[in-house]
């Protein structure tokens, strides 16, 4: 069993402490004490040094804390060694875990919004709440209580209870016996085995970035300390290239994107008018440049092999509107034929397409007037446009 130095003094970073086990490869260790936090209740593990390798990881193992090492541990069972907690990594967990008590006891008691689960990962935070959505303007107004909270630099106490007799906790202990209990002075009681700052002030800013409807949770991303004002600081670098690219103030810039995206809708539906009258332009062109054939029709033929049949359907369909026409549209890459013909051709489109490519081992169909179907290579797309030629010729394909 291991004496978990951070239960009772989150501060104590370098201690001493006795080999109790080894495992065969000499990288994993247990210590008789240790101030190193095995990730658990949501919150990361510490790293470090054991006798100056670094400690990779930190797991439990029953009531063991099993220190996971870069390289073999050279020092026998039995001996005494020196080991050390990064500080830097221990802070920012202790910023992010009594952060999140704070944040949680705010929106559990301003807004009936229970916390469900908490995450503390090595960016961002979150919490889920049972809450079907969260309104902006309450975001902003949680934000301004907890940092509040922070600024009345609260004590945050630990200590520890018998789970009978211990009372008034946020949520009730699963556990019997000895409660470790985390007490934020005036606003929360938890039971908690993480370590925590001493101060509400010690957690630093906290800044609410965002919140995700989730089934029937909501979570709330979330930032203490050190990485609310880095997260702040990148929001504002992305602001201010945004401001440079627009050679604009970071005030201006709403109003200005606001006023370039309406421009831009604007403009789309300009460009799909102008796109559409020059495609009928286009479409009354080559309807009059194709000369009638033996049986009186315009039959336009259309082969490509950098654009789907697909892309061409408008143009067909501007073709036959002229009347009296009809489109045929091979591509061979990929392999695909479209047929269309104005009503009074008295044309089957879709029975003679189906029929035609069907002879090439394809398949396709569609309404008297459009049809469109895959071949299986580039050369039977080909074959079913000579096939649809033939067909045309004859004037017994009319109906
Ligand atoms: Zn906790």
């Amino acid at each position: 069993m291991t004496d978990r130095l951070y239960y009772t003094d989150a501060n104590r970073l370098a201690f001493h402490a006795v080999v109790q086990h080894l495992d065969a490869s000499r990288l994993q260790v247990v210590l008789d004490r240790s101030a190193f936090y095995p990730t658990s209740g949501g919150q990361p593990h510490d790293t470090g040094m054991l006798a100056g390798i670094p400690v990779v990881d930190v797991t439990e193992s029953g009531d063991d804390v099993v220190h996971h090492l870069s390289a073999p541990l050279s020092a026998p069972v039995g001996e005494r060694i020196e080991a050390v907690v990064d500080a830097a990594r221990r802070l920012d967990h202790m910023q992010q875990h009594s952060g999140q008590h704070l944040l949680s006891a705010v929106l559990e008691d301003r807004y009936g919004w229970p916390t469900v689960s908490v995450h503390i990962g090595t960016d961002s935070c979150s919490l889920d709440l049972r809450a079907d959505a969260i309104a902006p303007h309450d975001l902003v107004e949680a934000e301004r209580i907890v940092n509040a909270h922070v600024f009345e630099n609260r004590a945050i106490r630990v200590g520890f209870e018998e789970a009978d007799t211990a009372a008034g906790l946020r949520k009730p202990s699963e556990r019997g016996g000895l409660l470790r209990i985390v007490t934020i002075d005036g606003l929360d009681r938890n039971a908690c085995g993480g370590t925590h700052v001493s101060r509400t002030g010690e957690i630093g800013p906290i800044l609410l970035r965002r919140t995700e409807r989730m089934r029937g949770t909501t979570r709330v991303e979330f930032r203490c300390g050190h990485r609310a004002i880095t997260r702040a600081r990148h929001d504002m670098e992305l602001l201010l290239d945004v401001a440079s690219t627009l050679s604009a103030g970071v005030e201006d810039v709403p109003a200005l994107v606001r006023s370039m995206s309406e421009d831009r809708r604007a403009l789309d539906k300009e460009l799909t008018r102008a796109t559409e009258q020059l495609l009928a332009y286009d479409a009354r062109a080559l309807h009059a440049d194709t000369p009638l054939d033996a049986n009186g029709r315009r039959v336009i033929v259309i082969t490509r092999d950098d654009v789907p049949v697909k892309a061409l359907q408008p143009m067909a369909q501007q073709v036959v509107a002229c009347g009296n026409a009809v489109y045929l549209a091979v591509s061979t890459s990929p392999p695909a034929v479209l047929l269309a013909a104005s009503a009074d051709t008295g044309l089957t489109c879709g029975t003679l397409l189906r029929e035609a490519l069907q002879a090439v081992g394809g398949r396709g169909g569609g309404t008297p007037q459009l049809a469109q179907g895959s071949a299986p290579t580039p050369e039977s797309a080909l074959a079913c446009r000579a096939q649809l030629l033939a067909v045309l010729r004859d004037a017994s394909a009319t109906a």
